[in-house]
């Protein structure tokens, strides 16, 4: 939570922190937790940046009473709201690298190959853990 918020304020430099180290999960390399870090960055940006354009979109066509005004408005509010999402996963994948319990499978812990990460940089759990129950978040 702090650490977010100081990442906010900060302009979104990092936090340097007396003896914070960057812990990095033990089956993947620094060079590959670096690329994946930056995958998740760049995710981030692109999600915020579809995000808001969406969100103008749906704004721009608030009033509009005809049929396909308020389909493409309600296409946009969703599309909208699943970058977000997105934007929050990657948030979340990218505060596990700061802690250290990222690439490990959040059900089963064991570790996530690298490869599946590569695909999917915000994966929380492995292949073979099943996905979260309906109506939970995750
Ligand atoms: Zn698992």
């Amino acid at each position: 939570m702090t650490t977010d918020r100081e990442l906010l304020t900060s302009g979104g430099l990092t936090v340097t922190m007396s003896d914070t180290k960057i812990r990095v999960p033990r089956h993947l390399s620094e060079d590959q937790v670096a690329l994946l870090r930056s995958l998740l960055l760049c995710q981030m940006a692109v999600h915020a940046d579809q995000a808001a354009e969406l969100r103008a979109t749906a704004d721009g066509l608030t009033g509009q009473m005809d049929s396909d005004s308020l389909l493409e408005r309600e296409l946009a509010e969703t599309s909208a709201t699943r970058f977000m999402v997105a934007l929050l996963e990657a948030r979340v994948a990218l505060r596990r690298l700061d802690e250290g319990s990222y690439g490990i499978c959040e059900v089963c812990t064991t570790p996530i190959p690298y490869e599946r990460l590569e695909a999917i940089p915000h994966a929380l759990r492995c292949v073979s853990c099943p996905a979260a129950p309906a109506g939970k978040p995750g």
